[in-house]
């Protein structure tokens, strides 16, 4: 299965070689004949945490692309030697000025709307006190929105997150 995301490299990054395409466990992929390299181009884990406070769920509205305009869950990328919790508290820092307290995980999503690559997207549950400063850079305003009136644009799969989240505090 290719998609219009999937990342095309020509040579071996240990090597040099030219890469091929060969059937790998039933998959196409590109690999090394040379060294044996094999790109498996998995999906990134990111992480994002939906913090709640009297019915109304915290977002951010994007400045950059991609999806810039979309409002999302604070969150980003887990770091290479980084546990995805503490990757949770640090973006949600440095995003939204909070410090916040990790309650859960509420889900993981495959994220395949991506421009910079498919994602696996671990959403968490927090608490956070105070109020909000945002990375201004990055994004251009913070809302609390009630969990049944979200806003249009909402960028990845943060909207399906949501609602989820909001069916089973009902359930
Ligand atoms: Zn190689």
């Amino acid at each position: 299965m290719t998609s219009i995301f999937e990342k095309e490299y020509k040579y071996c990054p240990t090597c040099r070689e030219k890469l091929i395409r060969s059937t790998i466990d039933n998959k196409q992929l590109l690999n090394c004949k040379k060294c044996g390299f094999v790109f498996w181009n998995n999906p990134k884990p990111v992480v994002s945490t939906l913090i709640e406070k009297d019915g109304n769920v915290l977002m951010l509205k994007r400045a950059q692309e991609p999806f810039k305009g979309h409002w999302v869950l604070p969150g980003g990328f887990v770091d290479y030697d980084e546990e995805p919790e503490a990757a949770a508290i640090r973006e949600f820092k440095e995003e939204a000025g909070l410090n916040i307290q990790i309650e859960s995980v509420i889900s993981a999503y495959r994220i395949g709307n991506d421009p910079r690559g498919v994602h696996i997207d671990i959403v968490y549950v927090g608490r956070a006190g105070g109020k909000p400063k945002l990375d201004a850079k990055d994004f251009a305003k913070y809302g609390y929105f009630p969990l049944d009136r979200l806003p249009d644009k909402i960028a990845y799969k943060h909207r399906e997150v949501i609602i989820n989240w909001r069916k089973w505090l009902h359930e």
